[in-house]
């Protein structure tokens, strides 16, 4: 099984073409902050990303098999955090209570 996750997600061009440009310049901001609308897939380019410069192949593209891919693909590696803005209204609340069940469970990410 290949873990690459850029293989594995809907992939907003526009959003993967500004992180490959800022993996190219090698020259990363404190943090990046993933908006749009919902369910873009905004947490699954930033887990991309997060392959993307963590894999042990020094590519854009990760290997998708090394244990650092696979780690990430799976939410757990230790280097990663997910941090998520807090709900305002109950269907919000619902929303975000199934995403991190969904994580909990380690389903695909592109359900997220
Ligand atoms: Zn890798």
């Amino acid at each position: 099984m290949n873990y690459n996750l850029w293989e594995n997600i809907i992939i907003q061009e526009r959003a993967r073409l500004a992180l490959e440009k800022i993996y190219t310049r090698n020259t990363y901001p404190p943090a990046l902050i993933f908006i749009g609308q919902k369910g873009i897939g905004k947490e699954a380019h930033a887990i991309a990303f997060a392959q993307s410069i963590n894999c042990e192949k020094i590519n854009f593209e990760p290997c998708g098999l090394c244990e650092r891919c696979k780690r990430i693909y799976n939410l757990l590696s230790p280097d990663i955090y997910l941090i998520f803005p807090q709900p305002s209204t109950s269907s919000e609340k619902d929303l975000f209570l199934r995403k991190i069940d969904l994580i909990r469970e380690k389903k695909k990410l592109i359900l997220i």
